[in-house]
């Protein structure tokens, strides 16, 4: 039986800038995102129905039922097209799940790319974003992959040039944490503080290292206005960001939401030496070296397209 298969990469947030709440419970963001070679893959098989299974690692935090992104992605894409189809879609995972690297973003991305292919669908991306935007706020990226800039809820995307490879550590924590309680816990430390929040602004600097290939420069301008909702609610992470700053980290971050951590390092060796240093703290569950930016989801066919 002929299938499709999708590697789908996560991400890192190398500016996370969060507006004041607005009416409608979101905020307004300047959300820079960076695709990591870190990556699950979404094979889609003929189906009669639209199911999902899920392997690897990270397997047993995932759901298999109506939760899981990917199903409600194709169930979304079969919609979209004004038809009843199926397909059982197998989720081998790689990326951490709950851990701000959007692992369920990108099983969603994929399931609309494999599914699309299976099908016969034919859409054209601008169809498929239309569609990964109403499945979350992260989606839209997940299915661009490279670096870009998202304002709005982060949905409104523009692709950023780069020059050459950024090179990455994540350290990975043990458990995870929901993104809605530290946005919770971040607009309660503010009202607490009592300080008006700025409108988010995209950090100029930052956007010229990635674009010249500056790793120094990039690592000091790392931002995330998440960080300090994450840090309150796992303080242990203190110690991780500490850990990689230690062994030389151009800049250390908590990843979106978190908990993972994510370091930036000089060279491919100094990500590797990274990882392995993290892996020995008792707040890591895991470490991985990576690089970024990688393209985005592509589809291919296991035997000849039918
Ligand atoms: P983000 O970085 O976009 O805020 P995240 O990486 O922190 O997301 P995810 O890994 O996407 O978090 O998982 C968040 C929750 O979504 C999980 O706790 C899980 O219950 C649910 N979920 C639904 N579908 C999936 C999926 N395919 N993979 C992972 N989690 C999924």
């Amino acid at each position: 039986m002929s299938s499709v298969t999708v590697r789908v990469p996560a991400k890192v947030n190398v500016q996370l800038s969060v507006g004041p709440l607005r009416d409608d419970g979101y905020h307004d963001l300047v959300n820079v995102f960076h695709a990591v070679s870190v990556f699950d893959e979404v094979v889609a098989k003929e189906s009669d129905h639209i199911t999902v299974s899920v392997v690897g690692e990270w397997a047993d935090q995932v759901p298999v039922d109506d939760g899981n992104l990917a199903i409600q992605a194709a169930r979304a894409l079969a919609k979209h097209a004004g038809r009843t189809y199926g397909a059982h879609l197998v989720i081998h995972k790689s990326i951490p799940v709950a851990g701000g690297m959007a692992g369920g973003s990108a099983d969603a991305a994929g399931a609309l790319v494999a599914c699309n292919e299976l099908w016969g669908l034919g859409l054209p991306f601008e169809d498929l974003m239309e569609i990964a935007g109403d499945l979350g706020s992260d989606v839209p990226f997940s299915l661009l992959g490279g670096t870009a800039v998202g304002t709005g809820r982060g949905e409104q995307l523009s692709e950023l040039p780069t020059t050459g490879s950024f090179h990455w550590a994540f350290a990975v924590a043990q458990g995870g944490l929901s993104t809605a309680e530290v946005y919770a816990q971040c607009d309660r430390q503010r009202e607490s503080a009592g300080v008006e929040v700025p409108w988010p602004q995209v950090d100029d600097a930052l956007l010229e290292a990635l674009s010249t290939g500056d790793a120094a420069t990039l690592g000091a301008r790392l931002t995330n206005d998440l960080q300090a909702a994450a840090l309150t609610l796992r303080p242990e992470l203190v110690r991780t960001l500490d850990a990689g700053r230690a062994e030389g980290a151009l800049g250390a971050i908590v990843s979106g939401s978190g908990p993972t951590c994510a370091f930036l390092a000089a060279d491919a060796d100094h990500a590797q030496r990274l990882a392995d240093a993290l892996s020995q703290l008792p707040t890591c569950r895991a470490a991985l070296a990576a690089h970024g930016p990688v393209p985005g989801p592509r589809p291919s066919w296991s035997s000849p397209r039918p």
